[in-house]
């Protein structure tokens, strides 16, 4: 599956994709980062933890959001977020995967 158009709307917070057979996902940005299926962030490297938790203060987190999106060949899409990660390689294949319609999620069980 491929993305025929990819669009950071900051706006909404969202990142949005239209896909080659015509579907189209909205990705919120947290929740994007929260996927983010880099080996730090699944924890496959161990579960050391890397940052702090001083629970949950929503008012002191910074803004969350990708400071750029480059893709990366033809198959996936890299994202630089604002908290200095940018090891997330999320290729379409993934992304299409945690697509958040209800059909998808549906789709997925
Ligand atoms: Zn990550
Ligand atoms: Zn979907």
């Amino acid at each position: 599956m491929t993305p025929v158009k990819i669009k950071l709307e900051a706006g909404n917070d969202t990142l949005a994709i239209e896909w080659s057979d015509g579907h189209h996902s909205v990705y919120g940005y947290r929740e994007l980062r929260d996927r983010c299926p880099c080996s730090t962030c699944t924890g496959s490297e161990g579960t050391q933890a890397t940052e702090q938790t001083t629970g949950k203060l929503p008012m002191f987190q910074t803004a969350l959001r990708p400071l750029r999106a480059e893709l990366v060949g033809r198959y996936a899409l890299q994202i630089f977020w604002s908290d200095g990660h940018s090891t997330g390689i999320y290729s379409f294949d993934y992304l299409r995967s945690i697509c958040p319609c209800p059909e998808c999620s549906r789709a997925a069980g």
